[in-house]
């Protein structure tokens, strides 16, 4: 599993940071070599740390925003498909129209992927995703200019 920063890790390297301050202000700002090696040492790699956790709660973020964008495209589409026979058509003022999806890759995952002819039969559609059969006459294709008035 991937890590993917945390916010409590980020918080004690910023406490260990500030800890290394405040050891440097009660010593009166004067340390002895070693003690100077140490202390940078120690504000060195806190500041790493949080740099690296940050790094990685930022990847997460940028993860969780696209797939909130996938999410909110899927929502949308949703929005504007309506089932008729074994398919999904686009709609227009709520009436199908259009070439139809695959109605098991749409309800199973969510995928509109459109059904196609099978070659050497007019009578079946075939999903190109899931290889899932259809009648053509439950999946027509349905004219749009048919919504004209
Ligand atoms: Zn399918």
């Amino acid at each position: 599993m991937a890590a993917i920063g945390s916010v409590g890790a980020v918080l004690r390297s910023l406490q260990t940071a500030q800890d290394v301050g405040k050891a440097i202000r009660e010593a009166g700002y004067v340390l002895s070599r070693d003690d100077m090696r140490r202390q940078l040492a120690d504000l060195s790699g806190s500041v790493s740390e949080a740099k690296l956790q940050l790094t990685l709660l930022k990847e997460a973020l940028d993860s969780k925003d696209e797939e909130l964008r996938k999410l909110e495209r899927t929502l949308s589409f949703k929005q504007i498909l309506r089932r008729r026979g074994d398919g999904y058509y686009k709609t227009l003022d709520g009436r199908p129209y259009g070439q139809p999806y695959c109605s098991y890759c749409w309800e199973s995952e969510h995928k509109a992927i459109h059904l196609h002819s099978k070659i050497f039969s007019k009578d079946v559609r075939q999903c190109p995703h899931c290889k899932n059969e259809y009648q053509t006459g439950r999946t027509p294709y349905l004219e749009a200019d048919r919504l004209a008035i």
